[in-house]
């Protein structure tokens, strides 16, 4: 069977001198595997569209364990990130987040989105350039909510308060507690009001909004710090969750697969 659509590169392993296998995201087949034949031939038309970061419109064959790529055309090319290694490295580190959270058919189409406009906020050279760190900060804690690992910050995750003068961010308990409760976890950590709001505003926003704001610099990395522990502390619960369901195998770790 042959399908189109629209995918972004995520991966490409080279696979011999003259082949590649892809992984893509799409918004309506999810994480798949493609295999190019050829493209890393000297002169081929599909080089370009088979190169990590490259997001285009693919027909593809659809066998019974693997899809195979036909044609491919490149709709937007990110790779001048790679001029500039802070921003790739940034960027790469996405691409592996939007692997994980893309693997649920249904939460495809909005990674997807989330991850273009990243990517898009990430590029050298863009009009208003973004603080690389602000720009996955916002990226991290959005994939959390589309993921249902949300957390909860409309009021004291423990009292339920609203009123909160001085906020501080339990890890312990996923989500903002209050004076009162702060004693319920000590290792809480304190949250300025530009952050707080920067948190509130991302799990508002739709996606085309979210890239939309600024932060002062040393805010936007304490914000980053605080969504990035948050998400691999929950990634890495859900992950050991699905290990447990799933019996002790030996799984690759995250780390060796990257
Ligand atoms: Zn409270």
């Amino acid at each position: 069977m042959v399908v189109k659509t629209k995918a972004l590169v995520l991966r490409a392993m080279p696979v011999g001198d003259q082949d590649r296998l892809l992984t893509m995201l799409s918004a309506d087949l999810g994480v798949i595997s493609v295999s190019a034949r050829g493209v890393a031939r000297n002169g081929n038309r599909f080089a370009a569209a088979t190169q990590p970061m490259m997001y285009g419109e693919y027909v593809l064959f659809q066998g019974s364990s693997r899809y195979s790529l036909n044609q491919g055309e490149v709709i937007a090319s990110f790779f001048d990130l790679a001029l500039e290694p802070e921003r790739y490295e940034r960027a790469v580190r996405l691409l592996s987040m939007s692997a994980d959270a893309g693997m649920v058919p249904e939460a495809a189409a909005e990674v997807l989105e989330l991850t273009l406009h990243a990517l898009h906020r990430l590029m050298p050279g863009a009009r208003v350039p973004m603080d690389p760190d602000l720009a996955v900060g916002i990226f991290e804690l959005k994939m959390l909510q589309i993921s249902g690992l949300t957390p909860h910050l409309t009021g004291c995750v423990q009292c339920g308060t609203s009123a909160i003068d001085q906020i501080r961010f339990s890890h312990r308990h996923g989500g903002f507690l209050c004076e009162q409760c702060e004693p319920d976890d000590p290792t809480a950590v304190p949250v300025s009001a530009g952050v707080a709001k920067a948190m509130l505003y991302t799990l508002c926003a739709p996606v085309p909004s979210l890239f939309r704001f600024e932060l002062a610099s040393p805010l936007a990395g304490s914000f980053l710090d605080l969504v990035s522990r948050y998400a691999e502390d929950r990634w890495e619960k859900r992950h050991a969750k699905k290990k447990s369901l799933y019996g002790d195998t030996d799984e690759p770790s995250r780390e060796s697969e990257a």
